[in-house]
């Protein structure tokens, strides 16, 4: 095996040993009241390297019994999305803003966001994916910040150091409103071309292109 080929397979065996031990710890986790009613708490899944990580809500009742995130109707839809634009699920990352489901699928409160965040941020950091979709309001807010939302910000990418942000509504939401699986089919294509844009590229981008404006932000076009 050549040097470059042990380096590159230690360095995504760390990387997953690093993410199984925060995953360890998410499955006993007892920091807020949303232990007490989980089945099993949801870590995430894909690959230690993803290039795109999804970050939605939190588990509903189908993620809470398997433990395992977007597996009901959203899920489904999910999936839908990502074959629309040449991808499986198997190629990205998807979690949750909070890892235990809420009892009746209300939201998240603010004091659960805040106990949880701290294993996505560390997810996102080992991971570092070039491009992170924040799937609805509360994952957006969460992630980039509380001026923007799902019905403001949607599809407009954000640079954040040197990850791509890109707040998209949530699959879920389109199961309830028809007409916004459209701008769900929509926001994919320009994951897609962001994905394609090599401009996008954490190591691609040059300090003055990302200051020239090359890359749409979201203060921008907010
Ligand atoms: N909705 C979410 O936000 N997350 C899931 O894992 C499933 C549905
Ligand atoms: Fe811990 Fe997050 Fe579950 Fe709360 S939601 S118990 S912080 S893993």
């Amino acid at each position: 095996m050549s040097l470059e080929l042990t380096s590159r397979y230690s360095e995504t065996s760390f990387l997953s040993s690093e993410l199984q031990l925060i995953h360890s710890e998410i499955l006993e986790c007892t920091k807020c009241e949303l232990h007490k009613s989980r089945t099993n708490a949801v870590p995430g899944e894909g690959p230690p390297d993803a290039r795109i990580v999804f970050v939605g809500e939190g588990p509903g009742q189908n993620e809470d019994e398997q433990g395992k995130p977007f597996v009901g109707a959203a899920g489904k839809f999910l999936t839908e999305l990502l074959e629309s634009i040449g991808l499986k699920r198997s190629d990205v990352f998807i979690t949750n803003i909070v890892k235990c489901r809420p009892p009746n699928n209300r939201a998240p409160r603010k004091s659960e966001t805040e106990a949880c965040n701290p294993y996505l941020q560390s997810q996102i950091r080992l991971i570092n994916p070039r491009i992170v979709c924040a799937l609805g309001t509360p994952a957006i807010t969460t992630l980039i910040g509380d001026e923007y939302s799902a019905s403001k910000s949607h599809g407009n990418p954000l640079l954040k150091g040197q990850i791509t942000f890109l707040p998209m509504y949530h699959p879920a939401a389109a199961l309830y409103d028809a007409s916004l699986k459209e701008t769900l089919f929509h926001d994919f294509h320009i994951l897609k071309q962001l994905l394609d844009n090599k401009e996008t590229h954490k190591s691609e981008t040059s300090k003055s292109e990302e200051t020239s404006g090359r890359n749409r932000t979201l203060e921008k076009w907010a």
